[in-house]
């Protein structure tokens, strides 16, 4: 498998409404202008992806999703396949978010379910991890991310592209930042699990760093090692900050 280039994307929550395309389309224009050092992707809420996918329509920046459900279609009423994702035009897919998993009830077992979806429907799964304040404390941010991933990874990635996004639960939203040492452990333990379970494919997946990343800061967590690039949350809504980071690559 190639070596996937390094990937930013822009998780936009429950925000966005139809006037917030105009940052997507400046983000893609700037884009259009200047190339990105890797790839971009836009991520919007489920109401967004057809209006976003032709405002994205012709640029260099991808259509993401936020989450999916494990089966293609179904009595399932409120939830979204992987299907009809990649029919509005996506081409990745968050999955396992913190915020999923806490305001969800979203196991491993539902997470790998979802990406076993996201790989039937032709989606590059964007797979979450990552430690509350309480397991880093202890001391068990390493031991919980690695179980994380060998558990919300399915045998089925295997030969597909994929990326896992170290989130610490504690750093999204909040202003704070684990330490560059502290994100670089974190990274070579998830690198260690991916290349013991999937090989030489394993070895070049993107391991992307989410958490309050934000133009002043996205230069050095993107060059720290094994740093594949940003999931980035609250600084992805606007047009300036958002390439504030992309730019940092
Ligand atoms: C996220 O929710 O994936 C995230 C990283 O949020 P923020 O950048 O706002 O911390």
């Amino acid at each position: 498998m190639s070596t996937p280039r390094p990937l930013i994307a822009g998780n936009w929550k429950m925000n966005g409404l139809a006037a917030s395309l105009a940052e997507a389309r400046a983000v893609a224009e700037a884009l259009d202008r200047e190339p990105a050092n890797g790839r971009v992707a836009i991520c919007p809420p489920a109401t967004l992806m057809a209006q976003m996918a032709s405002a994205l329509k012709g640029s260099a920046v991808r259509l993401g999703a936020q989450d999916c459900h494990a089966e293609p279609s179904g009595a399932f009423t409120g939830d979204v396949s992987a299907e009809m994702l990649a029919d509005a035009g996506a081409r990745l897919v968050i999955l396992g978010h913190s915020e999923r998993r806490a305001g969800h009830g979203e196991t491993d077992a539902t997470v790998a379910e979802k990406a076993r979806a996201a790989v039937r429907a032709a989606l590059e799964p964007i797979v979450c991890v990552g430690e509350t304040l309480e397991q880093r404390r202890a001391g068990e941010a390493v031991k919980v991310v690695q179980a994380q991933v060998a558990g919300s990874l399915p045998d089925a990635l295997e030969g597909h592209p994929f990326s896992v996004a170290y989130e610490p639960v504690w750093a999204i939203g909040t202003g704070l930042t684990p330490t560059t040492p502290e994100i670089e452990e974190v990274h070579a333990a998830i690198r260690a699990a991916l290349v013991e379970r999937f090989g030489e494919a394993g070895r070049v997946a993107p391991i992307l760093y989410g958490g309050s990343v934000k133009p002043s800061n996205a230069g050095e967590i993107l060059h720290a090692a094994e740093v594949g690039g940003a999931l980035v949350g609250g600084a992805s809504l606007k047009a300036d900050d958002f390439l504030g980071i992309i730019r940092a690559l």
